[in-house]
């Protein structure tokens, strides 16, 4: 019999002896820096000469690994592979395809150190940041192997019919593209694939360009397992090419795919087109960006209130799609609200976050990112009162340091209120009162993440059902989303609410089939 499932807990770095721990788990990554790594199609490791580096965005000349720079036709090989392994993938029984994630979790629990120290220094995790990735990562591998044994017979659903007997049984799709991005490239990864393998799909995963390393990791823990050659593929190499050809290919079934609205679009599209030879229609499953807000009334707590804007805006250097990037403060309130955002804002500590456990913020995520922050930075002096930050921080390592950014007085439909920036920059917005602050939060194009501050009962209960947005928060911060008990995923153009991480997520990857027989 199996426990129920549970949320991984977080390591407490407040222990000497955990932070020993953590630093000889950096170490020891660092010892391993600069393997060459290969595709992995079928039963093949494919070399290629052509390669590209994954670098530590705190110290870019750091090249941590390298890896082969794939193209359209290693993505035609690696999905011909994984269609050959669904034929006999698609019948191993659920059992059989649930153990592998149950013992991948038990690996990963196991070495859960070494992953988290390889997201510290692949994308600038601090150590919190990359320690609830990794336990996301483990808490997926847990709650799908538990929710595909649940639902693979579901024929105590039916409702029963004279002289028949029936059942119902969710079967896979097919050939999967799992396509992740680079803020979650552990959980997220680790979330589509086992989905999609327990569901008894086989799979070609891209991961991200910016984070192939923890990519590798993730996918060792299955083939390290005797996962059956083909079932999961790995490719690596641009996303405008390898993904694209992955999304295009008529043997492509479904696309799982999280990450920006303007990639998430073209895959819609693309989805949608019938090429020659394909038989069916492809699923598209598209989590995409937020323009999160925090909304704070005259009843909240406002010291609290101050600390989740705080939290959601800065954690992870904003580069979460639940990020609070905009806050809604009621007037009566709003200079006591911004004063206390400032001031605990001052008190972050920003740096490489190997160092130490202390930092807060790293670095964003590479040089087109900052580039493109400090483009809305620029923007925001002209349609907002920059309060704090504002510049990048140069290192003599030339690392992507930007400092947590506040602009004040902004207009709800300013472009730093409305488009995802996606990097540490807060939008504070003054409302006239809750009815304006709730209709401003709701005034973006996206629907992902909310959270309201307020002691006033009957208006959280009307942010309830007036608040559209697929996460929503009360008197919490926006970010942080926790397997089971959260099912994440957004309205609007933050994509198709695929609730990653909740009992109906794997119906996305299943289609079901009615069987009835006569009987007497
Ligand atoms: P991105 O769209 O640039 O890339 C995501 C993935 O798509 C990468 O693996 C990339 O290689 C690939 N890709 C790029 N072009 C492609 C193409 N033409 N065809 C197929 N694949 C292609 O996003 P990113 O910068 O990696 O991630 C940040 C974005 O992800 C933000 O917008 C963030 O809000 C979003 N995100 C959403 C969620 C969610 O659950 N809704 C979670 C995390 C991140």
């Amino acid at each position: 019999m199996l426990p129920p499932f549970k949320n991984e807990p977080f390591t407490d770095f407040t222990q000497a002896n955990t932070r020993a721990e953590f630093q000889a788990a950096l170490d020891r990554v660092k010892s391993e820096v600069g393997q060459t790594y290969p595709l992995v199609i079928g039963e093949q490791r494919l070399a290629l000469a052509s390669t590209f580096a994954t670098v530590n965005p705190s110290r870019p000349q750091e090249r941590l690994a390298h890896f082969a720079d794939g193209d359209a036709t290693h993505a035609d090989q690696a999905i011909a592979a994984a269609a050959e392994a669904f034929k006999t993938w698609q019948y191993v029984p659920v059992e059989t395809r649930a153990d592998y994630l149950f013992k991948a979790a038990a690996q990963m629990r196991q070495r859960k150190h070494e992953f988290s120290a390889v997201l510290v220094l692949e994308v600038g995790k601090s150590w919190a940041e990359a320690d609830a990735d990794t336990a996301e990562a483990i808490d997926f591998l847990e709650y799908y192997a538990r929710q595909m044994l649940r639902l693979a017979d579901s024929s105590h659903l039916l409702t029963p019919y004279d002289g028949e007997r029936g059942t119902l049984h969710y079967i896979p799709l097919g050939v999967g593209a799992i396509i992740p991005p680079w803020n979650f490239p552990c959980a997220i990864a680790c979330g589509m694939i086992s989905a999609a393998i327990v569901a008894g799909n086989t799979v070609v995963f891209k991961p991200a360009e910016q984070s192939p390393l923890i990519g590798w990791k993730v996918a060792e823990l299955f083939w390290d397992n005797g996962l059956p050659d083909g079932v999961l593929n790995f490719v690596t190499g641009p996303g405008h090419i390898v993904g694209a050809r992955m999304v295009e290919h008529p043997q492509t079934r479904f696309i799982a795919f999280t990450g920006s609205r303007n990639v998430g679009l073209e895959i819609n599209v693309k989805a949608a087109q019938v090429q020659p030879g394909q038989k069916w229609l492809k699923r598209a499953i598209l989590e995409l960006g937020g323009k999160d807000a925090v909304v704070v009334d005259e009843t909240a707590q406002l010291d609290r209130a101050a600390q989740g804007i705080v939290s959601s805006a800065f954690g992870f250097q904003g580069q979460k799609c639940s990020a609070g990037s905009r806050a809604i403060i009621v007037k009566d309130v709003y200079d006591q609200v911004t004063e206390q955002v400032i001031a605990l804002t001052e008190k972050l500590t920003i740096g490489a976050p190997d160092h130490s456990h202390e930092i807060y913020m790293g670095p964003v995520i590479d040089r087109e990112s900052m580039r493109r922050i400090m483009e809305y930075i620029e923007l925001g002096t002209q349609e907002g009162e920059l309060l704090y930050g504002g510049h990048a921080i140069e290192t003599p390592e030339g690392g992507y340091f930007i400092q947590p950014t506040i602009f004040g007085q902004v207009d709800p439909h300013a472009r730093i209120a409305q488009e995802e920036i996606f990097g540490p920059v807060l939008a504070l917005i003054k409302a006239e009162d809750y009815d304006h602050a709730i209709a401003i939060a709701n005034d973006t194009e996206y629907g992902l993440t909310g959270s309201v501050y307020s002691q006033d009962r009957g208006r959280l209960e009307r942010a309830a059902r007036e608040y559209f947005v697929g996460n929503l928060y009360f008197n919490r911060k926006s970010t942080g989303a926790m397997v089971g008990a959260h099912p994440f995923g957004g309205f609007n153009m933050s994509g198709t609410d695929s609730k990653a991480g909740g009992p109906d997520y794997l119906l996305l990857f299943t289609q079901a089939k009615s069987i009835a027989e006569k009987i007497g």
